[in-house]
């Protein structure tokens, strides 16, 4: 048989993730990888978790190993309902539905919400995996500017004439660029959801993870609102996930939205794959109820907290002149701009010789960004960031 005639079209919109490459490239002990986007492995409540799946598999037992609702288990629905109420409006169990990691709600939003040909305004550079996911439906990202107060809104205002579906927007310490819209931009770019003037994505993994600076209301609670019959009406969908706060391995993300939203997502995820973990979503509901992630989230804002500034404080010390970068108040990356002749793709080639990794800017752009590449600094420790950072920085000198 020769596979490659039986393949669908749509196939060919697809690209391997620079990223996933690179990551095998990375796996060898002595790489210092500032690639990937891996929370700190030893920061896992691994003990808590144990706890959490003796007490659910002695006190719930075969329930938890069956399968479940599509939706997710109702009492994590209900916390997520909870986390989201404010005074003007309530989120109910039925605007909740539990993901597969936030990844399969993206993959399943697109799927839901784009035509072929529909358009999509994004921050330029945006989250590799949601320019992976969506390609293949033959729509087109529309590319918006971004600065170190987060998307130009703006600019966005200005391309609604073209009638994007949808915007997507990473608000809070973005993948790639660490920063953050500005309380201003967030004002006016709610004014323009408000007014009915385009959908929006809110794509918000990295929010609980900040380690200086204000916290900044998100699109969904600047937005949402009780309709006449008091069912909750947004402009916005809301994506979550326990990812960097809890464990990836675990799997677990939701989706906040309208409920007719909901019950669309609802029924392709159901021929996706039935529905979530049933055993990790109780695991994840008792370490809830157990205050565990509470407990967890300063830990880990204390260790990325310190990771970011050495890495920020290696690379005044050792980068050239003529580079430049972002300092972000949270999350889990910043990016770093080369001189403009430069191609992050040759830095790499010989970053990787002297066995550090990055990722490469390019693949998160539409427009540009050959001179870009994205660091992460939650993974490594801090003595290998600033030792990591010391061989890029004289790398450069040499390069620049
Ligand atoms: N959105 C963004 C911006 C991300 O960076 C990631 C994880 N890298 C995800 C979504 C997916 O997260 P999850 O592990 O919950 O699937």
């Amino acid at each position: 048989m020769n596979w490659n005639t039986q393949f669908a079209d749509r196939t060919a919109l697809s690209r391997r993730s620079a990223v996933r490459e690179l990551l095998k490239l990375t796996a060898q002990p002595d790489m210092i990888s500032f690639a990937g986007g891996l929370p700190a492995p030893e920061l896992f409540p691994v003990e808590a978790i144990k706890a959490a799946a003796n007490e659910v598999l002695t006190e719930i037992g075969g329930p938890a190993l069956q399968y479940g609702e599509t939706e997710g288990v109702g009492a994590l629905r209900d916390w997520v309902a909870a986390q989201f109420s404010r005074a003007r409006f309530t989120v109910r169990r039925e605007n909740v539905v539990i993901v597969s990691g936030a990844q399969q709600g993206l993959d399943l939003l697109g799927r839901v919400l784009l035509n072929d040909g529909d358009l999509v305004a994004v921050e330029n550079p945006t989250y590799l995996a949601l320019l992976g996911a969506w390609r293949p439906l033959g729509m087109r990202f529309l590319p918006v500017p971004s600065d170190a107060e987060g998307m130009d809104v703006d600019a966005l205002e200005a391309l609604l004439a073209q009638r994007p579906k949808l915007v997507y927007t990473i608000p809070t310490f973005q993948n790639p660029q660490g920063t953050s819209m500005s309380l201003a931009r967030r004002i006016k770019l709610a004014g323009l959801l408000g007014a009915g003037r385009v959908a929006l994505l809110e794509d918000n993994p990295y929010g609980e993870l900040r380690y200086s600076g204000e916290a900044l209301p998100h699109l969904f609670e600047l937005t949402a609102q009780a309709g006449a019959d008091g069912r909750l009406q947004s402009p916005v969908i809301y994506s979550g996930t326990f990812s960097k706060v809890l464990a990836p391995g675990m799997r677990i993300g939701w989706l906040v939205a309208d409920e007719a939203v909901i019950d669309k997502v609802v029924m392709l995820k159901q021929s996706a794959d039935l529905h979530t973990s049933t055993l990790n979503q109780y695991i994840t509901l008792a370490l809830l109820r157990d205050g565990v992630i509470e407990r967890q989230l300063p830990r880990l804002r204390a260790a990325y907290r310190e990771r970011r500034d050495t890495m920020l404080t290696g690379m005044e010390r050792h980068f050239p002149d003529g580079v430049t970068w972002t300092r972000p108040d949270g999350g889990l990356f910043l990016m770093v701009t080369l001189p403009a002749r430069m191609d992050a793709a040759d830095v790499l080639k010989r970053a990787i010789a002297e066995h550090v990794a990055f990722v490469p800017g390019e693949d998160f752009h539409l427009q540009g960004g050959a001179n870009t590449f994205r660091l992460n600094f939650s993974n490594a420790q801090p003595e290998r960031i600033a030792h990591g950072i010391e061989r890029l920085g004289a790398l450069l000198h040499r390069m620049v």
